[in-house]
């Protein structure tokens, strides 16, 4: 896949690509004053703002439409701002491309949907656009992947990933989780591939979006895109989690930028100390599995023998409660445990059933 890096076209050098700007463009004037004092800190390069509003119910505020976008013109002018928008069909790219918005966004809502994403693709081909993809609401990374190999085969160059958390049935204190491993994933699928944080839509409240931005940038991610408004108390969408300018500031002060690699011979070499150490250890790890790996198959000989079942429900208990009390002794977190002991019983299971149906 052809990506262009971020360095090469908004950013300089590796530094993240920070984003801010209110979810939706809702007057003239609360967009322009939040472009203000935005453009009054440097280090943020592009400002968002919705323009239609995908809304969870009917009769929520939808976004004032291409109004907008000569608001959005402004900012770019007045603020010497780039900008972004949210296109969720051809429509919306259409007028965007018209009004010269900089850099189109895919919502999550959007990115569920491959009609919609081959509508967007559709009308890019042959434009020289930037273009960002937000994870679909669900934890579906094929369909991630699916929405940006869409816009790449339509000769979409300048391409980025918005991690921005995912739908989540049960109890969480986020309004998205976050479920780290599967930006990572994506990260190792497409190296290459520049992955942005949403930190906003994943707390879903202020207080948690410090905390998030600085996971973000401690896994690496290359950029955060964060919800900033004039006065988020009387914003018409997203309030909870909107910053007023001047807490992002602080909020950007405060993080702490670190670096992939250093080129400093004392460090790499205390660096390759720890990585021989890590590779001893799992060395032994590998040769304790085949130990325990090779008993299992002598039991499925003995249990073959004697004609009784592979499974053994109150042994796989006994194992389940015993690891997890000799873990916690020493600080090692009981749902870690029970995730090893699962895998470690699958695959006992496996080795026992292959014992079995062997002649
Ligand atoms: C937004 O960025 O305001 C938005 C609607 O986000 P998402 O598509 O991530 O829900
Ligand atoms: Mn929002």
């Amino acid at each position: 896949m052809n990506i262009q890096p971020l360095n090469t076209w908004i950013t300089k050098d590796n530094e993240p690509l920070l984003i801010a700007g209110p979810c939706g463009a809702e007057t003239r004037d609360q967009l322009l004053q939040t472009a203000k004092e935005i453009s009054e800190i440097k280090s943020v390069k592009l400002f968002r703002a919705g323009i239609w509003k995908p809304r969870t119910r009917p009769n929520s505020f939808e976004g004032v439409g291409e109004e907008g976008l000569q608001w959005l013109n402004e900012v770019q002018h007045q603020y010497n701002l780039k900008t972004t928008v949210e296109v969720a069909n051809a429509q919306h790219t259409e007028l965007a491309l018209k009004y010269g918005v900089d850099v189109l966004w895919i919502g999550a809502r959007t990115t569920v949907n491959p009609f919609s994403v081959q509508e967007i693709a559709d009308v890019l081909k042959g434009v020289d656009i930037p273009v960002f993809v937000k994870n679909p609401v669900h934890a579906d990374l094929q369909l991630w992947i699916g929405a940006i190999e869409r816009l790449s085969l339509a000769g979409i160059t300048k391409l980025a990933a918005i991690h921005r958390g995912f739908h989540y049935a049960g109890k969480s204190k986020y309004r998205n989780k976050p479920l780290w491993e599967i930006p990572i994933e994506l990260k190792t699928i497409m190296p290459e591939l520049p992955i942005i944080c949403d930190p906003s839509h994943i707390s879903g409240k202020r207080e948690l979006i410090q905390s998030v931005s600085q996971k973000a940038l401690d896994l690496g991610m290359n950029g955060l895109m964060i919800e900033t408004h004039i006065n988020p108390s009387v914003a018409l969408s997203d309030a909870q989690q909107q910053l007023t300018p001047i807490a992002l500031k602080e909020l950007l002060a405060k993080l702490v930028y670190r670096k992939e690699s250093f080129e400093n011979v004392e460090f790499t070499d205390k660096l390759s100390q720890f990585r021989n150490m890590i590779d001893e250890v799992d060395d032994e790890l590998i040769n304790v599995l085949k130990k325990r790996m090779t008993i299992i198959e002598e039991i499925g000989h003995y249990k073959k023998e004697h004609e009784i079942t592979i499974f053994q429900l109150e042994r796989w208990q006994e194992i389940l409660k015993t690891r997890s009390q000799w873990a916690e002794k020493l600080g090692i977190p009981k749902s870690f445990i029970e995730k090893m002991c699962q895998h470690l019983h699958d695959e006992s299971i496996r080795i026992q059933t292959d014992v079995m149906n062997k002649k």
